[in-house]
């Protein structure tokens, strides 16, 4: 129709879940034409995931809103194991902590899935004009081939269609006596068929002038969930398994004589299946219950009708008994079919990505579907926007997959165990080999524990990460993500660092502000803005030989052949591609900023000399001594350098005063700016301390 609107971005995401808001926050950042669109009418307002792991609270106190799901969210400290005794009694047989102690600043929390968005939107609409466009679906993809590797084309087009309010709102099964008008889940569980067929239909019937528009894109990332349109169009697959457990979900004002019903439970019956208790915000609870009655009906189409809150309630009472429960107030219910899927491929020619349950679906119970899906765009988005903005080659954008594929392929194994562990009856004693040894179970938990925190994950070697060893491939390419660091070896010094490991997010501990003795954990100055950070752990800079080295490099640094220059353009300030923080360990009070080189400070012509890079490992006034040096097994003389990636990881650890090395990891997959910053220091000459 004449009103068909036609237009052009950089990306396009589809599907605003906490992948594909994760995305448009990094893009918000980082200055990228972006859309992203939603087929629903509306955000999330109840249910759905709740669970928090530490790693993704660092990674929303990068972007700065960690402190507003902290202070909303309820923190979960331990976890109580309750098991059958001889008699078949329930007892608490084992206390673990929730999280592990001293991993992270963090430690789990819960808070459910529509604050978590709410906070994604406010932080988007502060950085940004993207806004989440509701009641917009695409309805065809083309993708010209040819056009994959010329980074400047829009190789990707898309016809999407606007919904009526009607058609974006999901519909609702009828509830029970105990459940009328409460909101449930049902359509978004794995039990219910997938709806976008239906939605494309109602609304092509009702098809009104203009409501459609094809939009040209040079990326697109689908975050479109579990039943993916997007993946369904490049015609790939999840490969995995379901298995015949149903359980249901209520989300509950509890009333009840149970007595850790405010702790992390796992609680297995006799022969009335398994129970876990999430305690949440504002005095609910969240109750995972194994339906044992239904099934049945599984293996065959499970019937949805015969599934409510009063059936769940009823399999609920069965496992607690002696105990007593009810409730008053239900907030949320739903249910699902466990099941372990995930997809062989992540990507068209590093053109079109997906994301999240797109390429992931296991049972919800352990906490990880919007963890590890907000991580999975946590990975890309900073790739799109270094490429898309001329920073990086666009080969880096093949690290998605060699990254994100195996974390996927350990959640789906680790859901897997975890599942089973979880589904099966107790064993009544060591020859029972058809029960679950509940030793095993407790081990399970301790181990899945480091998992199940995101702090685990070990990128393997790339040219992102320095690391021996050979790059995995995964038989379809993607070992060329070595890159120049194969080529011409950008070798790391781990040795240097012995509590740092390559790959792994940079871990945390606290330094003091030079210039205003102000303690901050290390973290905090590692803000998502897309820079890349080397950090300069100069050392003792009162002997004069290390005060050499480190004004060696900072000379180094600062010629206009160097990395940092010939990759930030003109136009933007030098600290901005590649910021160089210093941490030294000499006392705080006999040193200052001006014993060290110019550009571990740069100067702005508007606002002076920066004063926040550089740092001291020593004692503060009211919290103590963070022991960094010793903390990352640095030694506090001779130090060293470590490069860290946009998003906390660690690339590479060598010499303190390297810069060849350096040098070399950089132009493995930077581009050279046209016009680079190539001017020296822009302080005034009396001023060049
Ligand atoms: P989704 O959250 O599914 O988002 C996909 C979005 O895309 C939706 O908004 C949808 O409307 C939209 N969309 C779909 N198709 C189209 C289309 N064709 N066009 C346009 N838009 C489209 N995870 C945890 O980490 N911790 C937990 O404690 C936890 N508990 C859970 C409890 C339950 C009961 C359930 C069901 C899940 C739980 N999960 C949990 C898993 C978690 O909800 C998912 O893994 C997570 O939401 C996946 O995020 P996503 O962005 O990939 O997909």
């Amino acid at each position: 129709t004449s009103s068909e609107k036609e237009g052009k971005v950089d990306v396009l995401i589809i599907g605003a879940g906490p992948a594909g808001l994760m995305t448009a926050n990094w893009l918000s950042r980082l200055g990228v034409k972006t859309r992203i669109v939603d087929k629903r009418g509306t955000k999330i307002f109840n249910g759905q995931a709740d669970g928090l792991q530490c790693r993704t609270l660092e990674i929303f106190d990068s972007f700065d809103f960690a402190q507003r799901v902290w202070r909303e969210s309820n923190h979960m400290l331990e976890i109580n194991l309750w098991n059958p005794d001889a008699d078949g009694k329930l007892f608490r047989s084992d206390t673990i902590p929730d999280t592990i102690p001293n991993i992270s600043r963090f430690q789990q929390v819960v808070l459910h899935q529509g604050r978590i968005e709410r906070f994604f939107l406010d932080s988007i609409a502060e950085h940004s004009e993207i806004r989440v466009e509701r009641g917009v679906m695409p309805e065809s993809l083309e993708f010209d081939d040819s056009k994959a590797e010329d980074e400047d084309t829009y190789p990707i087009k898309i016809q999407l269609r606007h919904l009526s309010e009607e058609e974006a709102t999901p519909k609702q099964s009828a509830t029970s006596s105990n459940g009328a008008g409460i909101q449930d889940g049902l359509f978004r569980s794995n039990l219910t068929g997938d709806d976008t067929g239906d939605l494309l239909n109602t609304a092509r019937l009702a098809d009104k002038a203009g409501s459609t528009e094809i939009v040209e894109a040079k990326y697109v990332v689908g975050c479109d969930g579990a039943h993916s349109w997007v993946r369904n169009q490049l015609g790939y697959s999840l490969r995995g398994e379901s298995t015949d457990f149903i359980w249901g979900v209520l989300d509950i004002i509890p009333i009840t004589d149970f007595p850790d019903i405010r702790m992390r439970c796992a609680i297995h019956s006799v022969n009335s299946g398994s129970l876990m208790v999430i305690p949440r915000e504002n005095k609910l609870v969240r109750l995972y219950i194994q339906l044992t009655t239904t099934d049945k009906l599984a293996g065959t189409k499970v019937d949805r009708s015969k599934i409510n809150p009063d059936v769940i309630l009823a399999s609920a009472q069965r496992i607690l008994h002696p105990y007593k429960l009810t409730y008053r107030y239900c907030d949320w219910w739903t249910a699902y079919q466990i099941g372990q899927r995930v997809g062989d491929n992540f990507s068209l020619r590093e053109r079109v990505f997906l994301a999240g349950d797109a390429v992931h679906t296991h049972s919800p119970k352990a906490g990880q579907g919007m963890n590890v899906s907000m991580q999975d765009t946590y990975n890309l988005g900073w790739k799109l926007g270094a490429v898309i903005n001329g920073y990086c080659d666009r080969s880096l954008l093949k690290t998605y997959q060699s990254e994100r594929r195996r974390i996927a392929q350990d959640l789906i194994d680790f859901d897997h165990r975890f599942s089973r562990l979880f589904s099966g009856r107790p064993a009544k004693d060591v020859m029972d080999e058809e029960g679950i040894s509940m030793a095993e179970f407790k081990d399970a938990f301790v181990k899945g524990n480091m998992f199940a925190s995101g702090i685990a994950v070990d990128y393997g070697k790339s040219m992102i990460v320095a690391k021996e060893g050979s790059a995995e491939d995964q038989g379809d390419g993607t070992a060329d993500v070595l890159g120049s660091a194969k080529r011409e070896g950008a070798q790391s010094k781990p040795e240097l660092a012995t509590d740092i490991k390559l790959g792994t997010r940079m871990p945390s501990f606290k330094v003091l502000n030079q210039s205003d003795a102000r303690p901050w954990h290390f973290q905090e100055l590692l803000k998502s803005n897309g820079r890349w950070r080397l950090v300069v752990f100069a050392g003792d800079v009162l002997d004069p030989k290390q005060a050499e080295r480190v004004q060696g490099l900072g000379n180094q640094l600062n010629k206009p052949s160097s990395f940092i220059r010939r990759y930030t353009s003109h136009s933007q300030s030098l600290d901005s591609v590649i910021e160089v923080l210093t941490v030294h360990s000499s006392p705080r009070k006999d040193v200052d900023v001006f014993d060290f080189p110019p550009i571990f400070r740069p100067f702005s012509a508007t606002e002076g000399w920066d004063y926040g890079k550089i740092c001291v490992d020593d004692e503060s006034y009211h919290e103590g001594h963070g022991e960094a040096y010793k903390n990352y097994g640095i030694d506090p003389k001779a130090g060293c350098a470590v490069i860290i990636r946009p998003d906390q990881y660690v690339s590479w650890v060598g010499e303190m005063d390297d810069h060849e090395m350096m040098d070399r990891f950089f132009s493995g997959f930077m581009r050279e700016q046209k016009e680079s910053n190539a001017q020296t220091i822009d302080a005034p000459a009396d001023m060049l301390g």
